[in-house]
């Protein structure tokens, strides 16, 4: 088996590995290293469909299907207008996206495609050897985006998002197209935390997803019941075309994953915990941190210095407490927080960029009994996230 030896390894070209990718190409600082992008998977397909809000212009609006500067959220009978003010709802498939980076990395001379399976990581004291199922490689520096095995560790609280939605098509205009649906739990086992979500592309083609924060999935037949009913009572739809499927489990864990980075490996993506504990987003979480690791870098710190802010993984484990224990309260929950809060707030307090007093007052207009017992019990902890 040959060896190749480079600066930087990124194992895994999804969502981290690839963002991670291009804001390494974006800086000349990189120009005149060498680096890897090692991939297991030959064939790319729109396997996710990836939201995130942000303001003014961003970095991937060439890619956008669709955006939205308008949304509801529906609860109780009663429906939230969320008027985004300067935030946009964006939408990418996650197949233009791999298309887009793919393009960009394989004609950079600093960057080289591979595609191979890592089976296993050694770190010695100048590089780590990684070897994959066809060769072996070096590094001073991995980026890696795999799952670290038995990352569920019982003392952590962990609730999935699961999900299936369908892409339709009707016959019948029964879309607004320029408002999407954030959260509707009117169509609901209201035992759950769970709820339909919908992006509407035009006036008679939408995604309609059923979705779950739980700690356990369900079958296929459980989303697509309430799917169905969504269509039937709600846009009164007898007949529509199932055009594509999407389905997803994503981990919001209150792990500490930032403890599996090594001094010369940095875990990225889902694995290096850059998912919101409380929301399962983290494209544009990856966004953030690349820049962070590009920034690190350049000033000579460790890759994963201060990737992430203490404060706001406690709110998440806190947020995660209530939703693991009492599961049928998530509606309350985020009932009160679009009830009480401008969304503008809301994004910004996701994004992790408000400041204490905000994030107390904003916490206040969704505190309960239970969100006490929580605070509680993490203070009996010694405020230990994991
Ligand atoms: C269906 C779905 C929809 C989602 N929608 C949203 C959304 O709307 N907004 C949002 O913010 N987040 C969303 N997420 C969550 C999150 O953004 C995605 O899960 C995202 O893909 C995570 O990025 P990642 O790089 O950690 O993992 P991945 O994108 O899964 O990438 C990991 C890569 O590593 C490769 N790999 C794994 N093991 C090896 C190995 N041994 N050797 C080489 N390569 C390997 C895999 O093949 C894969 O390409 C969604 C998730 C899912 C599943």
């Amino acid at each position: 088996m040959s060896s190749k030896a480079f600066d930087y390894i990124i194992i895994g070209s999804g969502a981290s590995g690839l963002q991670l990718a291009l804001a390494m190409l974006r800086d000349t600082h990189f120009d005149d290293k060498m680096i890897g992008i090692i991939e297991k998977r030959t064939k790319f397909t729109n396997d996710k469909t990836w939201c995130y809000w942000e303001t003014g212009q961003g970095l991937y609006d060439n890619i956008i299907h669709k955006s939205w500067n308008k949304g509801v959220f529906k609860a109780n009978g009663e429906t939230i207008p969320l008027n985004l003010a300067e935030y946009r709802y964006k939408m990418i498939k996650s197949i233009d996206f791999y298309t887009y980076a793919k393009s960009k990395i394989k004609t950079a001379s600093n960057i080289q495609w591979i595609e191979d399976e890592i089976t296993k990581s050694e770190e010695n004291q100048d590089t780590v050897q990684l070897r994959g199922k066809h060769k072996t490689y070096s590094a001073k520096h991995i980026f890696d985006s795999r799952l670290p095995e038995n990352y569920k560790p019982k003392d952590s609280i962990n609730i999935l998002q699961h999900f299936k939605g369908w892409f339709i098509k009707t016959e019948e205009n029964v879309f607004n197209p320029d408002t999407f649906c954030m959260m509707d739990y009117d169509i609901s086992d209201h035992e759950k935390t769970c709820f339909i979500y919908v992006l509407p592309f035009t006036k008679n083609k939408a995604l309609v997803e059923f979705t779950y924060f739980s700690p356990e999935q369900v079958n296929e037949e459980t989303y697509e019941h309430y799917i169905k009913s969504y269509l039937k009572e709600k846009l009164n739809l007898a007949q529509y075309q199932i055009y594509e499927e999407e389905k997803g489990v994503i981990p919001m864990s209150s792990h500490p994953f930032y403890k599996h980075h090594r001094p010369k490996i940095t875990k990225i993506g889902t694995s290096g915990g850059w998912v919101k504990a409380s929301t399962g987003y983290s494209f544009k979480n990856a966004e953030r941190n690349s820049i962070k690791i590009i920034n690190n870098i350049k000033e000579g710190k460790s890759p994963h210095h201060h990737l992430y802010d203490k404060r706001f993984k406690h709110y998440d484990k806190m947020f995660l407490d209530v939703l693991y224990n009492h599961n049928e309260y998530g509606q309350t929950l985020f009932y009160k927080m679009y009830k009480y809060n401008d969304i503008s707030q809301i994004f910004k307090f996701l994004d992790e960029q408000t400041k204490p007093l905000g994030e107390v007052k904003m916490m206040l207009t969704m505190t309960s009994f239970y969100f006490i017992k929580a605070l509680l019990k993490h203070i009996a902890q010694g405020f230990k996230i994991k």
